[in-house]
């Protein structure tokens, strides 16, 4: 494999021979000579490559070369005379790997982000979804490694589920049944008993049951994988495949998890600063100019932990007009959520003790019997970026949380069998991996920090 262009950039001094491998991303040619800027995606910075007449294959390929071509270069690396860059490639040969048809979309100009959508298999060659993507690997990375130094164990939660995690959000249904003729029951409804499972089954809109399972066994445990919400809401913040990343651990309180969640994302931001200056540079200069800034906030300033009621009275005292109705009882809207870290605080908070009628059955019912052990972080910009709890683990409280909400007990039976054997305190919370992306790169649309988004009336690509 030969060299990349970032280890390339990276050597301590020019001199030497190199080849590159990559795509024009521009062309200049004068009468003498040839600039060719060329990337690898390796890292932000492609490496100009200077061709003459001395080139190999200088009339015949270099001179016709245009955007988007593909091209093998070989020659010396020398100090770089212009400005930006420490060293470019004085070739010796270039030869062309594949051309570009007359109606390549990506020219140089630059174009808007809703175009590039529509051309999802060329987009990762310009500079914004290539720096999307290399954060989104170190951001991935970044979350690995903070688990496994803390002897988390990863665990792989299926996709495939016969549990809806009680409303996290709409169901995609998995059939193998002919919609066109589905076999019916005595009462003429569809007879899932027929279908390849022999009950309904639906997509995973969240790992965390299983993640319980494992963390009441292997007592630190996450989740990293693709979650599914058929969410018909065409908003910048919500895809119908996303993935999440769910820590739980037993023994754990509230508290815990809150310290958790906070040193979660310091370490995480921090990581992905080291990995990818040169793109977050990029995405504070092109895209959001606070980007920088608020990562520095994120690793240096303690989060603000706070209750739901005092989040309530704030945000009635404060004289902001706001959409959504503000009153206890009532769920934060991400505007409030916003207001609260963006403007108020400005620095991520985190909000505990949410009234139960608004969290699931789950979480662990303080002792006010009013409120439960729930945990949102919120981030400026992006609002909630984390959504967690303590668990209930007393058999009866739980019970008796299934029969007020009118759940049906059966389809929770191994959930509450773990509260019958060896039941512990334990608390979890769920991270929108592309949220959290979103964040830390300043992208305004969550469809530019996938890359096949599939949204409602779209899954092309
Ligand atoms: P929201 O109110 O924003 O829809 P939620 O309350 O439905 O979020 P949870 O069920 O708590 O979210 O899911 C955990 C995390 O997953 C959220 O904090 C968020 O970061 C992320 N998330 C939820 N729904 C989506 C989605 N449709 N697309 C991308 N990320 C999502
Ligand atoms: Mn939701």
């Amino acid at each position: 494999m030969s060299e990349s262009i970032r280890e390339i950039l990276a050597r301590p001094s020019a001199g030497g021979g190199v080849t590159i491998r990559g795509w024009l991303r521009t062309a200049r040619h004068s009468k003498e000579v040839s600039f060719l800027e060329v990337s690898d995606g390796s890292c932000f910075s492609g490496i100009q490559v200077v061709a003459g007449p001395e080139c190999h294959g200088f009339e015949e390929t270099v001179r016709a070369l245009g955007t988007g071509c593909a091209v093998e270069a070989s020659g010396e690396l020398v100090e770089s005379p212009g400005s930006g860059q420490s060293f470019e490639i004085r070739a010796s040969s270039v030869a062309l790997v594949g051309g570009v048809g007359e109606d390549y979309p990506l020219q140089k100009k630059r174009h808007s982000l809703e175009f590039l959508r529509t051309v999802a298999h060329l987009r990762p060659r310009t500079n914004t979804l290539g720096a999307v993507l290399r954060v989104r690997n170190a951001t991935a990375r970044a979350i690995h490694d903070f688990f496994q130094q803390r002897g988390f164990i990863q665990i792989h939660s299926p996709i495939i589920t016969l549990s809806d995690s009680e409303g996290a959000g709409d169901l995609f249904r998995v059939s193998t049944l002919d919609v066109e003729n589905p076999p019916r029951d005595e009462e003429g409804r569809v007879d899932f008993r027929q279908d390849f499972f022999a009950a309904p089954a639906f997509l995973t809109v969240s790992g965390q049951l299983e993640a319980e399972i494992a963390a009441l066994a292997l007592s630190k445990v996450y989740t990293f994988g693709p979650t599914f919400r058929a969410e018909d809401s065409n908003t910048s913040r919500h895809l119908a495949e996303f993935w999440m990343v769910e820590p739980e651990l037993a023994f754990c309180d509230l508290d815990g998890l809150g310290e958790l969640a906070e040193a979660f994302l310091k370490q995480v931001f921090q990581r992905v600063r080291e990995a990818c200056p040169d793109d977050l540079e990029f995405f504070n200069k092109r895209i959001d100019d606070t980007v920088l800034a608020t990562i520095a906030h994120v690793i240096e300033q303690p989060f603000e932990r706070l209750r739901y009621s005092e989040a309530i009275e704030i945000l009635e005292k404060c004289d902001r007009q706001f959409e959504f109705p503000v009153r206890w009882g009532l769920d934060l809207q991400s505007e409030h959520e916003r207001f609260l870290s963006e403007e108020y605080f400005r620095r991520p908070v985190v909000v505990t003790h949410y009234p139960k009628a608004i969290k699931a059955f789950y979480m662990y019912l303080n002792d006010d019997e009013e409120t439960v052990g729930a945990l949102d972080v919120l981030v400026p910009k992006v609002g909630e970026i984390i959504g967690g709890s303590q668990r209930e683990h007393r058999l009866e409280v739980l019970r008796r949380r299934i029969a007020e909400l009118g759940l049906e007990e059966d389809r929770y039976w191994w959930y509450l069998d773990l509260r019958r054997h060896g039941s512990v305190p334990h608390a979890g919370f769920g991270l929108g991996f592309e949220r959290l992306v979103q964040f830390m790169t300043g992208m305004a649309n969550i469809r530019d920090v996938i890359p096949f988004p599939r949204v409602p009336g779209n899954a092309e690509f």
